[in-house]
């Protein structure tokens, strides 16, 4: 098959060696191969990365005027070409192309937030701290910093990080997913197109062996990931071994909870739209509705009525769900579907009848609602990231969330009421980072952070807003004395006055 091929992004344009080892990526929405991409061996990773550290220098010593100018720059060409970019998504992702424009624009709204780095890289500062003396604070780059995201946002993900980092003054290396890595390279020809000089922003391509020599390379000092769980852990494990700076984001599993006195209709639009929004391949999808009896029946029944009229299909078709990623990621959510069944959860919907409107060979399966889900089975223990719902019934709030904080996972949570009394309980008992009242999709704006608990993240800092502004820079405190005329004099203790 003589594909189209995908190069890295290094020093301003495309590159790969001459003979790369490649990977299929798909239209989710045909089923076919539409390119390839190369997959970077670790001896690629040292060439993007001497790049990345060969230009990082120069660009940390760049006035923050400068630095300003071409975010700006930056952010006005992304907003020109937010449809370019959603097409590539729509079409190697299979996300419909309106929640793909979505993903771009808040991206977009981090590139906005780090236009204003000047003021976040204010330091403090005190005058005559002790006696002619000042101390004040800096926060300084940390060198090359590697973004290793996933394959569910290829835009919105890399964004959470890429325009904090360079506006912090950082060298970055971009490593997409190599499901749907095209989005990446038209965002790094943008950077440069806005005036990022070359090595600044690179973009290697590649699977566990790019990102191993990542984590193993000595230049590298940060590593923002984002993906499933156990690679989470596993980059936390090996990148911190190595010294670096991590914060890996992991998978979810996130709850709404429906207390009896809440707004049926508002809850029931909003688990359609939490739960099947792009496929549930959202990490703050909402996989699992918590009913507080009595409520389950007629929360039910709205909900089947509203899956009635859900059109699936191929994502350029003005469809409100796109197809699955892989046909292999078709298959495992589709097995899950089967356990659940036989685990003895009612099956209200089944995905697997849907009619589609695409191509035959499209990774198709339609919204699928499971009730009396219990706790023990696959269909809820583990994240399937996809169109599954599933209705867990219970008696009472305390019940509820005691189910919500024995997960795992500890992503986003929402709860659903007109009880101020008891939302205010829930977000402060929840053991969870992002918290929803009334909001099935609690993702923080940009100048929050956004960022799990437990086995949703391993590290301290949450992505994007001021802490990740702290994230990508250290800080240094300067002690000083100008003396005028200049003396020391002998004084071995500390000075106090
Ligand atoms: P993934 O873990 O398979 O892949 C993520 C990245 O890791 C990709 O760049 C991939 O190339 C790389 N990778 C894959 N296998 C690897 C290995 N064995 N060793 C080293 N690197 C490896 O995740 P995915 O399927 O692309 O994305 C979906 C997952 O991401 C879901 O679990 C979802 O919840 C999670 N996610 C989490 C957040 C969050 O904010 N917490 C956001 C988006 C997605």
């Amino acid at each position: 098959m003589d594909q189209p091929m995908l190069a890295h992004y290094i020093d301003g344009r495309a590159w790969a060696p001459a003979e790369p080892r490649v990977g299929d990526v798909y239209n989710p929405a045909t089923g076919e191969v539409a390119r390839q991409v190369a997959l970077a061996a670790t001896g690629d990773v040292e060439r993007v990365v001497a790049s990345a550290a060969n230009a990082a220098p120069a660009w940390a010593a760049t006035s923050l005027a400068k630095r300003t100018q071409v975010l700006f720059k930056f952010r006005e060409l992304l907003s020109a070409r937010a449809d370019e970019v959603a097409a590539l998504i729509t079409g190697e992702h299979g996300k419909v192309l309106s929640d793909a424009r979505g993903e771009v624009i808040r991206g977009l709204e981090v590139a906005e937030f780090a236009c204003g780095i000047p003021h976040l890289l204010k330091g403090s500062y005190s005058a005559n701290a002790s006696t002619d003396v000042d101390v004040y604070s800096l926060r300084q780059p940390l060198g090359v910093c590697a973004v290793i995201s996933p394959f569910n946002f290829p835009a919105m993900v890399p964004l959470w990080f890429v325009p904090i980092a360079i506006a912090c003054g950082n060298a970055v290396v971009l490593k997409p997913s190599e499901k749907d890595p095209s989005a990446a390279n038209l965002i790094a020809q943008l950077w440069t197109e806005a005036g990022l000089p070359d090595g600044v922003l690179n973009v290697v391509h590649g699977d566990k062996e790019a990102v191993d020599a990542l984590l193993n390379h000595p230049d590298v000092a940060s590593v923002s990931f984002v993906g499933s769980t156990p690679i989470a852990k596993y980059v936390y494990e090996t990148a911190t071994a190595n010294g670096k700076r991590v914060q890996a984001l992991g998978g979810a599993k996130n709850h709404m909870l429906v207390l009896p006195d809440a707004d049926l209709d508002l809850a029931a639009d909003a688990a359609v739209n939490a739960g099947f929004g792009s496929a549930g391949e959202r990490c703050m999808a909402i996989s699992a509705l918590v009913a507080v009896e009595p409520v389950a029946d007629e929360l039910i029944a709205k909900i089947r009525e509203r899956m009635a009229g859900l059109r699936t299909g191929d994502g350029t078709r003005g469809t409100d769900m796109g197809p699955l990623v892989t046909g292999a990621h078709r298959d495992k959510v589709t097995a899950y579907v089967a356990a659940g069944s036989d685990a003895g959860a009612d099956l209200v919907v089944d995905g697997r009848d849907g009619t589609f409107d695409g191509s035959d060979t499209g990774f198709w399966l339609g919204p699928t609602l499971f009730d009396r889900v219990t706790p023990e089975m696959s269909i809820y223990r583990d994240e399937i990231f996809g169109p599954v719902l599933s209705v867990v019934r219970v008696a009472s709030y305390d019940e509820g969330v005691a189910l919500i904080n024995a997960n795992p996972y500890g992503n986003g949570t929402a709860i659903f009421t007109n009880d101020g009394g008891a939302a205010r309980r829930f977000q402060n008992e929840a053991t969870v980072g992002m918290i929803g009242i009334n909001v099935p999709i609690p993702v923080p704006v940009a100048y929050y952070s956004f960022g799990g608990w437990k086995d949703s993240l391993f590290g301290d800092t949450h992505a994007h807003g001021t802490e990740g502004v702290h994230f990508f820079t250290r800080g240094k405190v300067v002690t000083s004395r100008w003396l005028d005329p200049s003396h020391g004099g002998i004084n071995l203790g500390f000075p106090q006055t």
